[in-house]
């Protein structure tokens, strides 16, 4: 598992950079018939590397488990000559996109490998779908998960556990909002009083936004970039603002989304456009997520494993397929942290608990 994990880290995959992305790949396409896939479907993409669709028994009874990975990261190429891959004393692997979420790639190849050689494949239908641009939004996939993932009767989003090696039963919604504001430029010495003050019409609005917040109840409400003004000496006539919004249920989030579609102007004469510019659904701990954790704690319990769940405040592909209706499980990656940042790393002893609990899930897993 080390070995595969240095090896998937080595290919460096910044979403942007499609060359990159495909020879990672094309790796993967060699593993997935190294593996005993029935068949591989490639989606050719234009602006990020290419998907691929893999199965394995594909003719057998009843719907598929599905794992959900995603083999971009967010490092540029030349990362990895910066911070080469290292294992630190506690038998911490460090390295770019380790943990995101090169990891959880490893445990899902490895548990596969682990099932065939021992010749326990069980026979039902178990897809891998690899996305190259969750790291931007997954706007090219999208498409792709929404027509395949319906067909699931479970998925299994490979994102990293948390620190304590806990799978994530909810994530927040996720939206961004961009303001614009329209106001009136005029001479700040010689006739300040004819001008409409767009910078005055933000304030205005930035403390009505920020008492939005409702943290005790899941609800962030954040303004997070301001631009505005023209000049020293001139009254501001626009400002552009973003505001990032969280959201626990699709009730809160669609109640924040329209507290901010309401604003109203303050300052006479100002004009104020609220749009929504991008936005991911919440995966919502509801009745359905409750009882699939349920079993996985049966199962992984019965295999001597400690299971957890927890949150998280950010997104990932695990919200669109919950949008979706679809059972969900996310954080079935190892243990680690640093997501995104320069102390990322896997703990490596967690890679053979989890793919003992997804050899155990693939193996027993009924659909309710
Ligand atoms: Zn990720």
């Amino acid at each position: 598992m080390v070995e595969l994990l240095k090896t998937l880290v080595s290919y460096e995959t910044p979403t942007r950079d499609k060359a990159a992305v495909d020879k990672m790949g094309a790796f993967m396409e060699a593993k997935f018939h190294e593996l005993g896939a029935s068949s591989v479907t490639r989606i050719p993409q234009t602006e990020v590397g290419d998907l691929l669709l893999a199965k394995w028994n594909e003719d057998a009874p009843g719907k598929p488990i599905v794992f959900l990975i995603h083999i971009d990261t967010v490092w540029p190429l030349g990362t990895l000559a910066e911070r080469p891959t290292y294992i630190d004393d506690q038998d911490r692997l460090f390295g770019p996109g380790a943990i995101d979420m090169k990891g959880g790639i490893t445990v899902a190849l490895e548990t596969l490998r682990g099932l065939k050689d021992r010749g326990e494949m069980p026979n039902r239908p178990i897809w891998i779908l690899m996305t190259t641009d969750e790291e931007v939004g997954s706007v090219y996939s999208n498409p792709t998960i929404k027509a395949e993932m319906p067909k699931a009767g479970l998925v299994l989003v490979m994102e990293p556990a948390t620190i304590d090696e806990s799978l994530k039963t909810m994530r927040k919604g996720v939206a961004t909002y961009k303001i614009d504001i329209e106001g009136l430029p005029s001479h700040a010495g010689n006739q300040p009083e004819k001008g409409i003050n767009a910078i005055i019409e933000f304030a205005n609005q930035a403390m009505i936004i920020n008492g939005m917040n409702d943290l005790k109840n899941g609800r962030s409400v954040s303004v997070t970039m301001v631009e505005g003004g023209s000049a020293t000496n001139v009254i501001p006539a626009h400002v552009t603002a973003f505001v990032d919004t969280r959201a626990i249920n699709v009730r809160q989030f669609q109640e924040t989304e329209e507290m901010l579609l309401e604003l109203t102007p303050i300052v006479p004469g100002s004009k104020l456009k609220v749009e929504r510019i991008n936005g991911h659904t919440p995966m919502e701990r509801n009745e359905a997520m409750i009882r699939n954790y349920a079993q996985v704690k049966r199962i992984g319990e019965a295999q001597g494993l400690t299971i957890t769940e927890a949150s998280s405040g950010g997104g990932s592909d695990g919200n669109t397929v919950a949008s979706l209706g679809i059972g969900v499980l996310d954080g079935l990656g190892p243990q680690g942290d640093g997501l995104h940042a320069l102390h990322e790393h896997v703990v490596l002893n967690s890679m053979p608990r989890r793919c003992t609990l997804i050899a155990a899930m693939l193996k027993e897993w009924v659909f309710e």
